[in-house]
């Protein structure tokens, strides 16, 4: 019987909810104990779903969402500074300081958007990534290889990330998962979506 952590180790790890849960661990959980569909993970694209279905014995089943370029954020000279982007980004790809232009570095960012669904200002747009352009002429052997080595850089870079705002706590709890969101993210991502969720309900009011 498969464990927890052995289908949370296929996930892609950029912690984007784009499977609709508030990160790759709570995904997990999901497939595991409520038999969700092993399609949800976008930035896992196929080689995901193969290898899910491989260790759930289950068959291989189409993406559920449209498979995107492989993209980065770029912020626009509109930002004002206000840093909430940094505090959100689950690989700490964003620099600037309070009330300066802030940029991104291509290499480190997943594309996961949550930047995006966080800035006040919407000043952050999705690009496809210069960085990684080489891809598109990859064989799909030589794909699914650089995909594995980009989902561990990936998981690093928010195990990293985690450490030091865990560090920064005042107090530690406990159960903390380390390449999950921290806490303080999670309620600022979900501040964000709610904020936009009423802008558009009064819109459509
Ligand atoms: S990478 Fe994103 S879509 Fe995939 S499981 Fe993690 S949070 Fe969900
Ligand atoms: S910069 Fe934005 S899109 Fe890139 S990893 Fe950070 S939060 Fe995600
Ligand atoms: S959230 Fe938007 S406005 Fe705020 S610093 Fe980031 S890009 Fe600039």
């Amino acid at each position: 019987m498969p464990n927890l952590k052995q289908i949370e180790d296929i996930l892609a790890q950029t912690q984007c909810g784009e499977c609709g849960y508030d990160g790759c661990s709570p995904y997990a959980e999901a497939i595991l104990n409520e038999d969700i569909a092993i399609n949800r993970c976008r930035p896992g694209g196929e080689l995901v779903i193969k290898k899910l279905a491989k260790l759930l014995n289950k068959p291989i089943i189409r993406p559920a969402l449209p498979q995107e370029k492989i993209s980065t954020a770029n912020i626009l000279t509109s930002c004002i500074g206000c840093t909430l982007c940094i505090q959100a980004c689950p690989t700490d790809c964003i620099t600037g300081a309070p009330r300066k232009l802030h940029t991104v570095n291509n290499y480190n960012c997943s594309g996961c958007k949550l930047c995006v669904k966080i800035c006040p200002e919407n000043c952050i747009d999705i690009i496809p990534n210069p960085e990684f352009s080489f891809v598109e002429n990859l064989s799909q052997d030589e794909k699914d290889k650089w995909q594995e080595n980009r989902r561990n850089e990936i998981l690093d870079l928010v195990i990293k990330r985690n450490n030091k705002a865990n560090k920064k706590l005042k107090t530690k709890k406990k159960n903390i998962k380390e390449a999950s969101l921290s806490e303080e993210q999670l309620e600022l991502i979900n501040k964000a979506r709610k904020k936009s969720k009423d802008k558009y309900s009064t819109k459509n009011k």
